[in-house]
């Protein structure tokens, strides 16, 4: 079974999809990275939905991958006496440390961390970005605001903080009992909310090891000014355009996307666009134009993955919004103008025997029709560094991995595969042969370029390229 496109589909995984039949058509409409959103539901509603997708796996014998997202510092107003009260614009309003419920004139704010990052001036955003409060003077448990944009606030209604950088790790307690929860069941890429710094990424990492791999979510402004070294410092990112839209302003978000998309490629480290990218299909069976051109765009962008985020996980049309992503993402490439802005965007090769490799894969793979290019991989390093150049011939991620196989499940245009360890170049170019062939991707007689790194079954080695013809092998 193989997919006929090169950008990849996540699915978010919730009420409207967490049972087995469910996932199943997801599967099979296109989803190809199932995401635990840790924001919603109990470990063991995890569990249950994590050991249906790899009993999907075994049953349709393809590698399918798990995202889990951790929720992070989700800051929150306290309550109100009344529930919910009425704030004028021009009117003062004052937050502070103290738990008695609110009223018209101030209300509870019990996160320390944000008076002591406090600065004159600051933007304190409530309920979804739709509250805007100015800071005008603090101390290290008030702040007293002006009300620059009005409206209804109530009960628990989320905070955000662009403009501060708060002195705290973005795994609260809650996350990393999830994330020791999640790495026990086994996941492929552990993504992180609210990262703020390069710091955050190394903190993940140093708890990850390579137990999984691990994604930074873009979504403070804090991060974008430091988005290289995020990059750098992370295995794959994510534009979350839905916390970004609240912590930067709505007109910056398509410009910060393409920033990002830019700095991603640069690297190599596949990139998600996730948010309202058929948000409509929540309630409706067909997207709007507007939403079909924006998973357009971002594949025409070079994104490695786009992301459904509540259309699978409690919209009423989840199988259709799928289907509907992949239809758009396969129209898109079927474009010739897409092949030309991939080829115009091309990222420069680093200076290493592996980037040597892959840019000569996709040299050869325009110069002869190749049936797909064949990437040797242990842990996935060679179909990265391959993807990265977004060859014109498919890219067989081989492995004799499992983990290996489902991480690549997110990156663009990797078919993985799992196979038994080869030792020798004899070994592996009879193993790519059939592996071409039994994956559907070749015919006797055509080429395919195959690319590994030796010694086999060292890491981070690619460096050989050898073309080889599919034949009949001996028996
Ligand atoms: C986002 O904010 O866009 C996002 C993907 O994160 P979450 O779904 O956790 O809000």
């Amino acid at each position: 079974m193989r997919r006929r496109r090169n950008a990849k589909i996540i699915g978010t995984l919730g009420p409207s999809s967490n049972d087995r039949e469910t996932i199943l058509k997801l599967f099979d409409a296109g989803i190809d990275v199932f995401r635990l959103n840790f924001s919603h539901g109990t470990h063991d509603d995890h569990a249950k939905t994590h050991s249906i997708i790899r009993d999907i796996e075994m049953e349709r014998g393809r590698p399918i991958g798990i995202l889990m997202d951790l929720q992070g510092p989700k800051l929150r107003v306290g309550t109100f006496a009344n529930g919910k009260e009425m704030l004028v614009v021009g009117e003062k309003f004052t937050l502070d440390q103290d738990p008695t419920p609110g009223d018209a004139n101030r209300a509870p704010l019990l996160h320390p961390e944000i008076f002591a990052a406090l600065s004159e001036g600051a933007s304190l955003l409530v309920n979804d970005g739709k509250i805007r409060l100015k800071v005008l003077e603090f101390t290290d448990s008030t702040a007293l605001t002006e009300v620059m944009v009005g409206g209804e606030i109530s009960s628990n209604k989320g905070v955000n903080v662009p403009d501060l950088i708060l002195p705290i790790s973005p795994l609260t307690e809650k996350d990393r009992k999830d994330l020791t929860y999640g790495l026990s069941l086994g996941v492929d890429w552990v993504a992180m909310s609210f990262v703020q710094k390069p710091d955050d990424m190394r903190e993940l990492r140093g708890l990850v090891g390579n137990k999984a791999l691990i994604m930074a979510k873009l979504e403070k402004p804090s991060a974008i000014e430091h988005l290289d070294e995020i990059v750098q410092e992370s295995d794959g990112v994510m534009v979350a355009r839905g916390d970004l839209g609240v912590e930067m302003p709505q007109e910056t978000v398509p410009v910060v996307q393409k920033r990002i998309l830019r700095s991603a490629r640069q690297e190599g480290k596949p990139v998600v666009v996730a948010t309202q990218m058929l948000e409509s299909m929540i309630l409706s069976p067909v997207p709007t134009r507007a939403e079909s051109s924006d998973v357009a765009t971002a594949i025409y962008d070079g994104a490695d993955a786009v992301m459904l985020s509540a259309e699978t996980a409690a919209g009423s049309f989840p199988i259709e919004a799928a289907t509907a992503m992949s239809r758009i993402i396969v129209e898109v490439e079927r474009d010739p103008y897409y092949r030309k802005s991939i080829d115009a965007n091309l990222p420069t090769p680093g200076d290493t025997a592996a980037d040597a490799i892959s840019s000569s894969l996709r040299h050869v793979s325009s110069v002869i029709a190749l049936a797909a290019t064949f990437t040797w991989t242990e842990s996935g390093f060679s179909s990265f560094r391959a993807a990265r150049e977004r060859p014109e011939a498919p890219v067989i991620g081989c492995t004799p991995n499992r983990e290996t196989a489902r991480r690549l499940a997110l990156v663009w245009g990797v078919h993985a595969v799992v196979h038994e360890a080869v030792h020798s170049i004899d070994d592996m170019v009879p193993s790519a042969i059939s592996v071409t062939l039994e994956e559907g991707f070749g015919e006797m007689g055509e080429i395919i370029a195959i690319t590994a790194g030796m010694p086999f079954g060292r890491t981070g080695t690619t460096n050989m390229m050898r073309l080889t013809r599919l034949k009949e092998l001996p028996t």
